[in-house]
């Protein structure tokens, strides 16, 4: 039964000498617990600021313990009432092939809805985040300007294609021609960005729309936030969801003072974190779940084998190795 923890703290970008595998004695469930065993775990960028001992919405993983995340699982054992062998599960779970859980926090799911993996992706937090996040702070108006980061990435993949569903003109900002193709031609954005091969990211942004912006998603934070900021229309409003760009730095960026923009155009940033909002992940996923069944939503996974492989997969996501949802098949 092997188990993956966190060895050391990472200085700045995390390397795979920061995580280590480990093996145990498969457990077994006492009464009231289940015994899981896991089939696929979420690799997610928010994992790294857990990795800094710093008070966060979240506490910080600790040093030699499992890493956790959110996690599909089977039911191998079960002496817990409403729970039996063969259901399946999601939680947030340790990163471990077998574990005992007393059931708390884990939610049943159905192989008859979507396949297992999805469930970390657009019908998990991913697909919150980026129905809600538009919902509760971007409020999209049909026929505005919406601009996302992180475009091809699991949450901006879905945060686009909601746009279009609104009825928006749509542009993404992602890293690579082939990420850009995907978002246009098989996503229905109405343009794409290449921010890796571009010198004037504030040019490119204002030529990709030329009415301005109205909602810009960030999932990205730093040059890119501020040179979206720069071309927004009055009362546009910045949904700061992520801020991957500056998650390794290990002194506090500095860089334009956004300010005078801000007021000049009546701008509302707003921090978003999706575990503010639980009492709406139901209607949320309801939403997603119906668009999906419609066939207005898409959504891209990239799998990636074998439970060894987890840590790796989550250094990727730094390098922009995925399309759509990181995901580790165990
Ligand atoms: P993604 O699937 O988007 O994966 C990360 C992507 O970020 C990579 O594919 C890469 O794509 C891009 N990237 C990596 N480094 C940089 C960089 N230096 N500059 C610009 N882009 C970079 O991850 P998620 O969809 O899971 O998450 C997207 C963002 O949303 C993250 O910042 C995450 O922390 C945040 N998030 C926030 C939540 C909340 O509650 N606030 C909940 C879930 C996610 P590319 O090839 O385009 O560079």
């Amino acid at each position: 039964n092997k188990y993956i923890v966190l060895k050391k703290r990472p200085e700045g970008k995390p390397s795979l000498n920061d995580f280590e595998t480990k093996e145990t004695k498969k457990p077994q469930p006492g009464e009231g617990e289940v015994l899981l065993k896991a089939l696929y775990v979420s690799v997610d960028p928010y994992l790294r600021g857990r990795m800094r001992d710093e008070k966060s919405y979240i506490p910080p993983f600790k040093l030699n313990e499992p890493m956790e995340s959110m996690v599909v699982a089977e039911v191998e054992d079960s002496k817990k009432e409403n729970f039996s062998k063969g259901d399946f599960v999601s939680g947030m779970l340790d990163w471990q092939e077998y574990q005992v859980s007393d059931g708390k926090g884990l939610n049943k799911i159905s192989k008859d809805n979507a396949p297992l993996s999805a469930y970390l992706g657009i019908l998990g937090l991913t697909g919150i985040t980026a129905y809600l996040g538009l919902e509760k702070i971007g409020k999209l108006k049909e026929g505005e300007t919406l601009l996302v980061s992180g475009a091809a990435g699991a949450v901006g993949s879905i945060v686009g294609q909601i746009g279009k569903i609104k009825g928006c003109k749509v542009v993404g900002i992602a890293g690579s021609d082939e990420k850009i193709k995907k978002i246009t031609e098989e996503f229905q954005f109405d343009e794409g960005i290449n921010y890796k091969t571009t010198d004037n990211i504030k040019q490119e942004i204002k030529k990709a729309c030329p009415n301005g912006i109205d909602v810009y998603f960030d999932n990205v934070g730093g040059e890119i936030l501020d040179a979206a900021v720069l071309n927004m229309n009055k009362f546009g409003r910045v949904i700061n969801c992520g801020a991957i760009s500056i998650y390794n730095a290990e002194e506090q960026p500095t860089g334009l003072r956004l300010e005078p923009f801000l007021i000049k155009s009546s701008i509302l940033m707003q921090g978003f974190t999706v575990r503010d909002y639980a009492e709406d992940f139901q209607p949320a996923i309801k939403q997603l779940s119906e668009w999906l069944k419609e066939d207005k939503l898409q959504y891209e996974e990239t799998i990636v084998e074998g439970f060894e492989e987890i840590p790796q997969a989550f250094l990727d996501l730094f390098e922009g190795k995925n399309k759509g949802k990181m995901v580790v098949k165990v």
